[in-house]
């Protein structure tokens, strides 16, 4: 277990983005904090999110060594094509 830069709860996974590093933050933290692609910056939610709608987010995580990046579809797919390696 290893503990969330931000807010020192412990998580099972921490996750890191690679262009604002603020860190290994809890998924709560990296939502709140980043709320973005940790490849190209995309915006999972709207910058205006209109209260009492939920929101279903499309993100993915990839696993880098120590360090775990959320990113959107399309990212997704550009690194599973790149480092097919990463996916077996
Ligand atoms: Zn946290
Ligand atoms: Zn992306």
């Amino acid at each position: 277990m290893s503990c969330c830069t931000f807010c020192s709860n412990e998580a099972e996974k921490l996750f890191s983005h690679s262009t604002h590093n603020l860190g290994s933050l809890c998924i709560d933290c990296y939502m709140t904090l980043h709320g973005s692609c940790g490849v190209c910056s995309h915006h999972f939610l709207p910058s205006d999110p209109t209260p009492d709608v939920t929101y279903r987010l499309q993100a993915k995580f990839i696993g880098m060594g120590e360090m775990n990046l959320i990113v959107c579809d399309n990212c997704f797919e550009a690194v599973r094509k790149e480092f097919p390696q990463m996916f077996v």
